[in-house]
């Protein structure tokens, strides 16, 4: 693989970059691999890399039924941080965005990781003390936050209105080193270095069945043929439950579709990420000068990946008090992708009842940030049978034991 740098740009123009290899390959699908991963969104090729990486597990397939990070990966709103409350989800939230830190160069891929700062605005009493709290744990998980007062949080972003009539900003939870990344880069960097490493990475080939002989799995049939494998890591986020049924357990995660829009292009008038979740919005503004809001998922089950007109207007309308310069804003799109939810809003990383097959979903509507400590955790999963520490937390079986880690209270809105 040729290394991405300013002097191999300078070559490739003396041929008018005519030169450059493919990002990756298009491999036709062997017999067999050690390991199969269902799905190349970010979690499911962040899997692999690790897999090869830190394991040197390199004979891997990673089976997408359409194209590469055309799931929930490239269509999120981009949103990094570790601010949690609970101690597994700091650990696994903050090994990811420590990852970010250096993702550029680790995989020769410009990720555009932009640590600009998130806030998450206090605008209620329970707020104030919920995120006081945050900030407290977060010091002892070695999580770098604070809270901040009404004062620091206009002088950090002056379009905010914090004298609202019936939300006022009252504080903020703040992390300095959050901020947003470029979602297709991660999975399109972390796609490149498996091609490298000499793993599949095989487009359009849907898995439609599980196969399996005495309790372990055997392999897959898919639109492509039959693959066989050893193991088996099903990485398909809104897909789990129609997955997991081909492999024949039930997950406790349910489906539903997560929108988000963005503005026409503005100047640059807000360099920090935003989030109100006692109204139920969030915004930052992106490198192109759009500003690129999200709320919360739609209030019934469903698999429509796409926009929807009550989204609009319930967003805006939750956002309008503290950013009032967006209501002479024109939106310009939005778009959905099909986010899979837990109980308690905290992911699963998990062996399962079948022998070999382990599973990665749930992460919500808050995964993007999670990439790189999914994908370290999910393949030391895969690599050793058992559980490191960043995913012990994490298994599907919490549910049965009632052992939750309960992030839904602790946030409300979990990107
Ligand atoms: C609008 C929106 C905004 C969001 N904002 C944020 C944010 O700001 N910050 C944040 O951290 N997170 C955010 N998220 C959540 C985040 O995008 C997801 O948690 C994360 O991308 C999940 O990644 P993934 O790799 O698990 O899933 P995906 O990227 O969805 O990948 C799963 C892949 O599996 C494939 N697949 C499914 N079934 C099969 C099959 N049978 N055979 C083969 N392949 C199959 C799919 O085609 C897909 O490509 C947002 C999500 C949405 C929709």
């Amino acid at each position: 693989m040729k290394r991405y740098s300013v002097f191999a740009i300078a070559r490739a123009a003396l041929d008018w970059h005519q030169g450059w290899d493919r990002a990756w390959a298009s491999p036709a699908p062997k017999k067999r691999y050690d390991a199969i991963i269902i799905g190349a969104g970010g979690h499911g090729l962040a899997t692999a890399y690790y897999l090869g990486k830190n394991h040197g597990i390199t004979n891997v397939a990673v089976l997408e039924k359409g194209w590469l990070g055309g799931g929930n990966t490239g269509r999120n709103t981009t949103i990094i941080r570790s601010n949690y409350l609970q101690d597994p989800s700091a650990a696994i939230y903050e090994k990811a965005r420590s990852l970010y830190e250096t993702m550029s160069q680790d995989l020769n891929m410009n990720v555009m990781f932009s640590p600009r700062g998130v806030m998450m605005l206090a605008q209620t009493e329970h707020e104030v003390r919920g995120y006081r709290r945050t900030a407290h744990a977060n010091a002892l998980q070695g999580v770098v936050t604070e809270f901040i007062g009404p004062e620091r949080v206009k002088e950090l972003c002056p379009i905010i209105n914090i004298n609202g009539p019936r939300y006022p900003v009252l504080g903020a939870l703040w992390q300095a080193r959050g901020g947003t990344g470029r979602h297709d880069a991660v999975a399109w960097g972390y796609a490149r270095a498996c091609s490298a490493m000499g793993m599949d990475i095989i487009q359009n080939c849907e898995v439609t069945g599980v196969t399996s002989a005495g309790g372990k799995v055997t392999g897959v049939t898919t639109t492509r043929g039959d693959i066989g494998c050893d193991k088996l890591g099903i990485v398909v986020a809104g897909h789990s439950g129609q997955v997991a049924d081909m492999a024949g357990f039930r997950l406790p995660v349910e489906s539903l579709c997560l929108q988000a829009l963005v503005s026409e292009p503005i100047k640059p008038c807000m360099d920090v990420v935003v989030m109100a979740n006692t109204v139920h919005g969030y915004m930052s503004q992106s490198d192109k000068g759009e500003m690129v809001i999200g709320g919360g998922t739609d209030g019934f089950n469903n698999f429509t990946q796409r926009g929807s007109f009550h989204h609009i207007e319930e967003t805006l309308r939750a956002l309008v008090e503290t950013f009032p310069m967006i209501s002479r804003l024109k939106m310009l799109r939005q778009w959905g992708g099909i986010v899979d939810m837990t109980g308690d809003r905290s992911p699963i990383i998990s062996k399962t009842p079948l022998g070999g097959c382990f599973i990665n979903c749930g992460w919500g509507t808050g995964g993007f940030k999670a990439i790189p400590g999914s994908g370290w955790a999910m393949a030391e999963l895969m690599a050793k049978g058992e559980p490191g520490p960043l995913a012990a937390e994490f298994s599907m079986y919490r549910f049965r034991e009632g052992k939750f880690i309960d992030e839904s209270v602790a946030a409300g809105v979990a990107h």
